[in-house]
C-alpha cells in the first residue's frame, strides 16, 4: 500500500492521521525539506533530491509488499505528487496537508473562491493566463525563474519562503519586484 501524505508548510501543519500513517510506514521517501518538517522517529527514511521515472517504478515495486509513505511537502494534490503518480499510473491514497496555497490565503485574507491558483513552479507563464484577470485574481506558484516583466505594471503581493528562514511578504508594482527564492507566490490583484 502506498500513501501520499502532506506534511504541510509548517511545521504542525500534517494532520493526526498523517502521523499515524508515518509511524506505521516500513519505509519514508521524502525530499530533505519535507522531512525537516516531521519531529519524530521513523522506521526508515529515504531522502530524495528529485522524483524521476525510476523512483515512481520503486516506489510502486515496493508498494506491493511494504507500507510505503511518500512525504509531500504542503498537500499533495496541490503542484504536487499525486498527480505525478495518477500520470505514472501508480495506485496511491492520499492524505491531504495544509498547502502553501492555503498558507499565502490566510495571510491574505483572501477566500479560495475569489482566486484561479495557477502553476508556474519549474514552467513557464503563459500571458494568455492574464485573461482571467477579468474574473478573479492570481494566486501564482513561482520560483526565482519566474520572470515579472510578463505581468506588466500590475499591484502584486509576493510571499517567499513561508515558515522558512527570511520569510518575506513585499507588496509592489511587477516592474519593480524581484522573485529571489524558489518558495514564491505571487498574489495578482483582479
Ligand atoms: N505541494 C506544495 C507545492 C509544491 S510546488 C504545496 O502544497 O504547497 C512548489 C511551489 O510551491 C513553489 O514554487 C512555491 O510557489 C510554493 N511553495 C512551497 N513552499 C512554499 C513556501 N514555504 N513559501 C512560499 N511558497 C511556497
Amino acid at each position: 500500500m502506498i500513501w501520499v501524505v502532506g506534511a504541510g508548510i509548517c511545521r504542525g501543519q500534517i494532520t493526526e492521521r498523517g502521523k499515524e500513517l508515518l509511524r506505521k510506514a516500513d519505509i519514508v521517501y521524502g525530499s530533505r525539506r519535507a522531512f525537516e518538517l516531521i519531529d519524530f522517529e521513523l522506521k526508515e527514511k529515504r531522502v530524495l533530491s528529485r522524483f524521476d521515472s525510476s523512483v515512481f517504478e520503486e516506489i510502486a515495486r515496493e508498494g506491493k509488499e511494504k507500507e510505503v509513505v511518500v512525504l509531500s511537502t504542503g498537500d499533495p494534490m496541490v503542484a504536487g505528487l499525486g498527480k505525478k503518480f495518477r500520470e505514472m499510473g501508480v495506485e496511491v491514497e492520499i492524505e491531504p496537508g495544509i498547502s502553501s496555497v492555503q498558507l499565502a490565503l490566510a495571510k491574505l485574507k483572501v477566500d479560495l473562491t475569489e482566486v484561479v491558483v495557477v502553476d508556474c513552479h519549474a514552467r513557464d507563464f503563459d500571458s494568455s493566463t492574464l485573461d482571467f484577470l477579468k474574473y478573479r485574481h492570481l494566486l501564482i506558484l513561482a520560483d526565482r525563474r519566474f520572470d515579472l516583466t510578463k505581468l506588466g505594471d500590475r499591484k502584486i503581493i509576493l510571499l517567499e519562503n513561508l515558515c522558512m528562514e527570511g520569510e518575506s511578504i513585499r507588496e509592489g508594482f511587477a516592474d519593480s519586484v524581484e522573485v529571489k527564492s524558489d518558495y514564491a507566490i505571487i498574489f495578482v490583484e483582479s
